[in-house]
């Protein structure tokens, strides 16, 4: 068993349904985002066209964030899920400053309410009372609570309209037959071995 992702990007449509529900279903403070969209306008008229291109946590095999972390908060589950232990971290930063794909952030403490201008928290926010540790770093987790509590899916691939990010086992034909279309991952000259592969456009 060893989760990961494949993501298509010729089926990305940039609309952010995967940000946004990522946003919904972690509560993640204002300014920090697991699940990301980056959109480029590439090419030029008549054949310009717009590129989206979906990330999150790579859950790499060879984790350097695991490797540099000093009290063991960031670590690797047996599913290949790369965890942080809030109450390990110690907020050095050791993990952000090594993690070639800017897939985490650091939480500075500061009032992160999307709406400031409403008295008390929003029923959005207040689910998730005490989520976030200021002083410590966070970034995606699969859905790793989703999938102890036995739904093998991920907020973002479910919400894609597309089905550009399909979430599964790597060690399984189905995932499998996806990476042989093509798949490539990012920064390779990183050999960090992402769980995250992409198909190309
Ligand atoms: Fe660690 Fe960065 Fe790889 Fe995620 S993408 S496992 S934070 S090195
Ligand atoms: Fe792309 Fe799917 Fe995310 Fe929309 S939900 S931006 S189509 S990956």
């Amino acid at each position: 068993m060893h989760y990961g992702m494949v993501i298509d990007l010729g089926r990305c449509i940039g609309c952010n349904a995967c940000t946004v529900a990522c946003k919904q279903k972690n509560a993640t403070p204002r300014g920090t985002f697991w699940c990301k969209v980056t959109t480029t306008e590439e090419g030029e008229y008549p054949k310009a066209y717009r590129k989206s291109v979906p990330t999150l946590c790579n859950h790499c095999q060879n984790a350097v964030c695991v490797a540099v972390c000093p009290t063991h908060a960031t670590y690797k589950r047996e599913d290949g899920i790369v965890m942080v232990d809030q109450d390990k971290c110690i907020g050095c930063r050791y993990c952000i400053a090594a993690c070639p794909y800017e897939a985490r952030t650091f939480d500075f403490g500061e009032d992160k309410t999307y709406f400031p201008e409403l008295e008390g928290d929003n029923p959005y926010e207040s689910a998730h009372e005490g989520a976030f540790h200021a002083g410590t770093v966070s970034k995606c987790i699969l859905c790793s609570d989703r999938i102890d509590s036995g739904d093998v899916s991920t907020a973002c691939s479910q919400a894609c309209p597309t089905h550009a990010r399909i979430f599964g086992d790597l060690d399984s034909p189905e995932m499998q037959e996806l990476i042989r279309r093509g798949a490539y991952v990012m920064r390779p000259d990183q050999r960090t071995q992402p769980a995250v592969y992409y198909l190309p456009r």
